[in-house]
This record gives C-alpha cells, sequence and structure tokens, in this order.
C-alpha cells in the first residue's frame, strides 16, 4: 500500500492542477448561455475516463449530457457505481467574490472557486483514487461505473429517466455519491438515511363571492375558519400528526442509533441562537437530532385567505388555501399518506365548504442498515484517510437522485461528504479545502479495495 501512497504523494500537485482546469469550465447548468461549457465540461470528463482506458461516452439528454464510463471488467469483483455532477449553481452576486468564480484561487489550504466542492473536486477524488491504482497497481479491486449528470443543480430531470431506462447499464453492488459535508472539520461523517416528503395544496371554497361578515357571519361557513381549523387538527399539543395510520410503518430508531446520535458533538443552544429562537420545540419523547433526522413531522408552508392589505376589511371570504407538507421517513409512504389525509380532510370540513387537494409530489425516505457490510467497508476506508471513525447521520431534508437510486437499482447507497459545513455551496467564495480533497481520494482508494474484500 505504501506505493499507492507514495503515488499520491507525487501526483498531489497535478491533481490539484486537473482540478483546476475543471474549475476553471463555467458549467452553469441553469443559464443556456452557458451551454458551450457544459458541452466542454462532460467532454472534460470523458477525456479523464478515456486516459484511465475506461469505456466512456457523451450521452446527449433533451437538455444537458450525462456522462458514462466504466473500467474493464475484474471478473468476480464487485461493482460500485460512482454518482457525481459537473454543473454548477449561478454565480451571483459577483461583486461578493473576493477572486473570480471560474478562475480558481489558493488561500489558507482553500481551492476557491464555484463547483470546487459541490460536486466537481468531490466528484474527481473517485476518478483519481482509481487513476492510482491502475498506475501503481496496474488493476482495480473493484469493476467502477460512473454516472455524472449535468442537471444537478436543475432537478436531475435526464438522469432520472436514464435511470428508469437503464437499470441494467448501472446495476451494481452498491453507489457511492460524495455530495456534501463532513459532520465537522475532520470528523468525516456517513450519512445513512434521508427523510422523504408528501407536499399538498389545500383549497377550500365556500359562498360565491366575498361577503359581508356582518350581514353573513355565523350564518354561513367561512372557509378561513375551516382551514386553520382543519390543518390545526392534523398535529396534536405533543408534536404527533393526527392522520390514521401515520405512524405504522415508520421503522423506530434503534438503540444503537439512539446511542450514537446522543454522542455526537452537536451544541442545541448555537443550533437555536443561528435561527433566533429560545426553545426547540416538536415531538415528545425524541432529541432534537431525532426529530430532525428520523421522525416524520408536519409543517404548513403558506397559506392565504381575505383580505390582506392594510387595516381593517371585515370581509368574509369566498376561498382559503394552504400548502403544507409531511417529511417522512423510512417506510412511510407518499401514497398510503395521500389516502388517510383524504379522508382526514373529509371527516374535518364542516358543511357549507367544498375541499379539493392538490398532491404537489412526494417521495419516500433512505435508510442503509447500520450494519450493511458496504456501511462497514466505507467506514473502514475513511479512518484509514482521515485516521479517525467517520460519525453516522441521518439528514433531514430529501435528496432526490439519492432515493431514485436506491429505488430503481436497489442497492445500498453511501453518501461520503468530504466538504465542510462553511464551504459556502452555491453561495460566494465556495471552497474546497485542499486537505479535504487529498483525504477523499484516500479514502476512495481504500474504499475500493475495502469493497473488494467483502467478496473474498
Ligand atoms: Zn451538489
Amino acid at each position: 500500500m505504501l506505493q499507492i501512497d507514495q503515488y499520491l504523494q507525487a501526483q498531489a500537485a497535478r491533481f490539484e492542477e486537473e482540478l483546476c482546469e475543471f474549475l476553471r469550465i463555467a458549467s452553469i447548468s441553469a443559464d443556456p448561455q452557458h451551454r458551450p461549457d457544459m458541452e466542454r465540461a462532460a467532454a472534460w470528463l470523458a477525456e479523464q475516463f478515456a486516459r484511465l482506458g475506461f469505456a466512456s461516452e457523451v450521452i446527449p439528454t433533451e437538455r444537458h449530457p450525462l456522462v458514462f464510463a466504466q473500467s474493464p471488467e475484474v471478473p468476480g469483483a464487485p461493482t460500485v457505481l460512482v454518482y457525481g455532477h459537473y454543473d454548477v449553481q449561478p454565480v451571483e452576486p459577483l461583486q461578493m467574490w473576493l477572486s473570480p468564480p471560474f478562475e480558481p484561487t489558493r488561500r489558507d489550504g482553500n481551492l476557491y472557486a464555484r463547483g470546487a466542492t459541490d460536486d466537481k473536486g468531490q466528484m474527481l477524488t473517485h476518478i483519481k483514487s482509481a487513476e492510482a491504482w491502475l498506475r501503481v497497481r496496474g488493476r482495480l479491486p473493484v469493476n467502477l461505473k460512473y454516472i455524472i449528470e449535468g442537471e444537478e443543480e436543475v432537478g436531475s430531470v435526464s438522469l432520472e429517466q436514464y435511470l428508469e431506462s437503464h437499470a441494467d447499464r448501472l446495476a451494481c453492488d452498491c453507489v457511492v455519491i460524495s455530495d456534501g459535508a463532513q459532520f465537522a472539520p475532520g470528523v468525516p461523517a456517513i450519512t445513512y438515511g434521508l427523510r422523504g416528503i408528501a407536499y399538498y395544496e389545500l383549497r377550500l371554497s365556500g359562498p360565491n363571492r366575498d361577503l359581508h361578515s356582518g350581514s353573513f357571519g355565523g350564518t354561513v361557513t367561512n372557509p378561513a375558519n375551516a382551514l386553520v381549523r382543519i390543518l390545526s387538527a392534523l398535529v396534536d399539543e405533543r408534536g404527533r400528526v393526527q392522520l390514521p395510520g401515520f405512524y405504522d410503518d415508520v421503522i423506530p430508531l434503534t438503540p444503537r442509533e439512539r446511542r450514537q446520535i446522543a454522542e455526537l458533538p452537536f451544541d442545541e443552544q448555537q443550533y437555536l441562537a443561528q435561527v433566533g429562537v429560545e426553545n426547540s420545540t416538536g415531538e415528545e419523547g425524541y432529541s432534537l437530532l431525532e426529530r430532525r433526522w428520523a421522525r416524520p413531522t408536519y409543517d404548513i408552508n403558506g397559506l392565504w385567505s381575505g383580505y390582506q392589505g392594510e387595516g381593517a376589511k371585515t370581509v368574509l371570504p369566498a376561498t382559503a388555501g394552504a400548502k403544507f407538507s409531511f417529511r417522512l421517513v423510512p417506510n412511510q409512504q407518499p401514497a398510503k399518506i395521500t389516502a388517510a389525509l383524504k379522508q382526514r380532510i373529509a371527516e374535518l370540513c364542516p358543511p357549507g365548504v367544498r375541499w379539493e387537494l392538490l398532491d404537489l409530489h412526494g417521495s419516500p425516505g433512505v435508510l442503509i442498515p447500520l450494519d450493511s457490510p458496504y456501511v462497514e467497508a466505507a467506514a473502514r476506508a475513511i479512518e484509514r484517510a482521515f485516521g479517525r471513525r467517520p460519525v453516522y447521520t441521518r439528514e433531514g431534508g430529501s435528496i432526490p437522485v439519492v432515493g431514485k437510486f436506491h429505488q430503481v437499482l436497489r442497492c445500498p447507497v453511501l453518501l461520503l461528504g468530504w466538504g465542510r459545513d462553511d464551504d459556502n455551496t452555491h453561495s460566494p467564495n465556495e471552497k474546497f479545502s485542499l486537505e479535504d480533497f487529498h483525504r477523499g481520494i484516500r479514502a476512495s482508494v481504500w474504499l475500493w479495495e475495502e469493497i473488494a474484500c467483502l467478496q473474498s
């Protein structure tokens, strides 16, 4: 293994130079003017793979091309699919950047550029690790496939279509994604769970026009009154969602998970101070991190009705509406939640008001069992590179593409973030620590070996 370490050291400067080259391509997916840059970024990647002797292909889509690559076959070895994205966020406001976003600049051990951490730098770690194996050992310990998209920042539509129609081509034993952050600098994390979501719009309509509340109040149902009554009945004072069967499919936290979450260095006061509130609230019986990561929740996202202007207007509004959503946890199914919600609204809606529920979008949560051998392999690889065991975390939000991989390819998805929370993703002065870049490459090198060991 010494030789691979030596190779990585000897090539470190060149790896950084190649990352800079990649970062100079202004591949902003949202901006049609940058279409040629999208093509250039895809071609740049295909060239990287070609140099390694991988079969690679730039796949045109309706929007931005996908890049697929595959290593020469290693018979009998497991297959890993690496996912990443070469598109980046827009750079405005430009005047806030200390150095131009597409002129990578080194400052204080960091490389500053749009896309440095999200996701060009992190993605490249998994290509350079393959290079190290091939140049030093002449072969890879695992079969590698790569699928790299150019639409992550604009909704991943083409990738999702490709995944559905090419599941065979992408078939693998596990998926590896590095597009996130460590738990804290030097405290690497494996993210093994994501929440899902079920998002709705409720529209209520009552009388055929806005009415005078003096003439009609107390005689016909006010849709705004009905709306708040329905919305508030969906949760009780203890933070429990009030839908029939809502908790039936929830996978409870295991004692091991609860212990691990409790041991994380997490400062609740700082978390609350950040958002300017004094106390946390939520479902009784669970810690803040447990509620945020592993318990389902309900939030009103917007609501409207009646008079919104200055001063008073005595109106009994004709309509009222709201957008609201449930964050779901594995194994809750959005379709089942929708059915229960319709039943509940039908019960709660008073006479004199008609209701319509729009199902805006839903996706289930993802949970990779902590005792999965792939999680263990990743933990060992990370420990070898970072010098400490990773912590295990979950994510309160959802990453639609992760859910899709999990659902279509039916294998563990390893979320291994090499970045940091203060990397300014999507903001001015995005950066990636060069130390993290090189640690990421090392972790990836050992990951291929640890995964290979699972089958021997
Ligand atoms: Zn990203």
